[in-house]
């Protein structure tokens, strides 16, 4: 089971609709009362399960490659897409011994576009679930017992398998515990009207989960900001079922920390922060990635004054059509500034060369393009100067951890929410909005990046969470100590 060649469990197929019968809630178990694996003298062995998405497969690699450093091996479960881009973008060479890569059927035809969230999300419901049981008993039987689940939330009907399997089973939520204490109060939104039965917001207004939390806009709420009505109403119905499904979690942890959400942790205790996670910033362990890592642009970096370079980076999902990827082209040029600008192969659905007509070779030098960065190490490079941001979470905790400004021009998703909290709760960024059109032009980019770089109370103000963030993550800090608590219950194994 251990060895290093990464493993596939594609052998089974499931015609069976899961969750038909998720209506037992199920009481968290006294951790205490159970029996203790250490004193069987048995490691610790714990199936993570991420959303197929970029964005949740780095974080649940870090905080598996946290478990291993706490004594830990780890089942490391893609879709078998994602498992194969993940294998052909490692670059490292013999550090996974703790960590097996094993992958599992999506569910979806070979061509199926896995950005058609409601498609992944149906498809992964229906072939999942007896693929992860068949991989668990396999293991047991080859003497390898699995000993604990963590499930990305987003799937976190996949907690019925670890009950089932008598497995002790935890939630990882990705984004902002803002974001999950919404979903979870979806019963209530509908009973005061704000949203209708299938989520749709009856009418658009700006919104405000609780005293000190972030207003959000009705009309942004995160299952009405994927894909078309189909799409929203499939994802909508997977988080009613996965907010009845966390119930049987134990622990549900996430990428934040205290200080940045507060009144949100005051008002669900449940939800443990454990952030920010250092992504992609441990030396020869892999951090995930799906395309490989362009790491010229660090020697690039090297070269350029403190503080000047623009990095502009839109996640994993973001796509700009020919006129606003050129547009962004000749705003970042028009900045006169040294800019790095992620171009992921798939970010413009424009064919062939899209950049305006001499662009490159006027920006030769001063701007650097990379199919993909090692975007924490980017960071954390002083060289850098402010972040031109979807506003992802793992995007959002990168820049904060390394107190950088950010210029925010989200896309979907929670993006909006996270948008806010940037702008309007922790005051380290500007909205970057397009005009009537729905364009963002080339001046409206270079304004906002003179008035964000020349803002000294928005730097110092950057500067204070970044030392708050490490603080929290340091020997004795907040979310240092609930994940040394996840660690310990983990680690105890569930009464056979
Ligand atoms: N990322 C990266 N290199 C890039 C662009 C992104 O390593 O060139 C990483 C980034 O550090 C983050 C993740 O990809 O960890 C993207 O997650 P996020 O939540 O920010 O956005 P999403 O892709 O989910 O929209």
């Amino acid at each position: 089971m251990w060895n290093k060649k990464p493993a596939k469990v594609s052998n089974c197929l499931n015609k069976r609709p899961f969750h038909s019968d998720l209506s037992t809630i199920y009481v968290m178990a006294e951790v205490h009362n159970c029996d203790s694996r250490a004193d069987m003298g048995v490691l610790p062995h714990a199936l993570v399960l991420p959303y197929p998405a970029q964005g949740h497969v780095i974080p649940l690699m870090e905080l598996s490659h946290c478990l291993v450093d706490h004594g830990f091996r780890i089942t490391f479960v893609n879709t078998e897409f994602n498992h194969d881009r993940v294998v052909a973008a490692l670059q490292i060479d013999g550090t996974m011994e703790q960590i097996n890569l094993v992958s599992v059927p999506d569910g979806l035809d070979q061509e199926e576009d896995r950005n058609d969230l409601g498609r992944l999300t149906e498809g992964l419901m229906k072939t999942m679930p007896l693929c992860l049981e068949e991989l668990i008993r396999k293991s047991s039987e080859a003497g390898d017992r699995i000993t604990c689940m963590i499930v990305d939330e987003s799937i976190a009907w996949a907690l019925e398998i670890a009950k089932k399997m008598g497995l002790r089973p935890a939630a990882f939520w990705p984004a902002s515990a803002q974001l999950l204490a919404t979903l979870l109060s979806i019963p209530e939104l509908t009973s005061k009207g704000v949203i209708d039965a299938d989520g749709a917001a009856t009418r658009q207004e700006m919104f405000q989960l609780g005293p000190g939390m972030p207003p959000m806009n009705t009309a942004h709420f995160v299952w009405n900001c994927i894909g078309d009505r189909r799409t929203q109403c499939t994802v909508f119905n997977c988080i009613l079922d996965n907010n009845r499904a966390i119930e049987i979690s134990e622990f549900v942890i996430c990428n934040s920390f205290k200080e940045i959400e507060e009144p949100v942790f005051a008002s669900a205790p449940r939800i443990l922060p454990v952030g920010p996670l250092l992504t992609g910033l441990r030396p020869r362990r892999p951090a995930g990635h799906f395309w490989p890592e362009d790491t010229t642009c660090m020697s690039w970096l090297d070269e350029q004054p403190l503080s000047s370079v623009i990095y502009a980076s839109f996640g994993s999902f973001t796509i700009f059509d020919r006129r606003q990827f050129q547009e962004l082209a000749l705003g970042l040029e028009a900045t006169g500034r040294p800019f790095l600008w992620v171009v992921r192969p798939d970010l413009t659905t424009a064919s062939g060369d899209a950049y305006p007509p001499g662009f490159e070779a006027r920006v030769a030098g001063r701007g650097r393009m990379v199919a993909w960065s090692p975007q924490h190490r980017v960071l954390a490079h002083p060289s850098v100067g402010c972040f031109l941001s979807h506003c992802g979470w793992n995007s959002t905790m990168e820049g904060i951890s390394n107190g950088v400004l950010f210029l925010c021009w989200p896309y979907f998703a929670d993006q909006f929410l996270n948008q806010s909290f940037i702008c309007d709760v922790w005051k380290v960024g500007l909205r970057l909005m397009p005009d009537e059109s729905g364009i963002v032009k080339q001046e409206r980019i270079k304004s906002k990046v003179e008035e964000l770089l020349g803002d000294e109370e928005m730097r110092s103000k950057a500067l204070l969470l970044k030392d708050t963030a490490h603080r929290n993550i340091s020997r004795g800090g907040s979310s240092s100590q609930n994940l040394q608590a996840f660690v310990d219950a983990m680690k105890t194994s569930t009464k056979d």
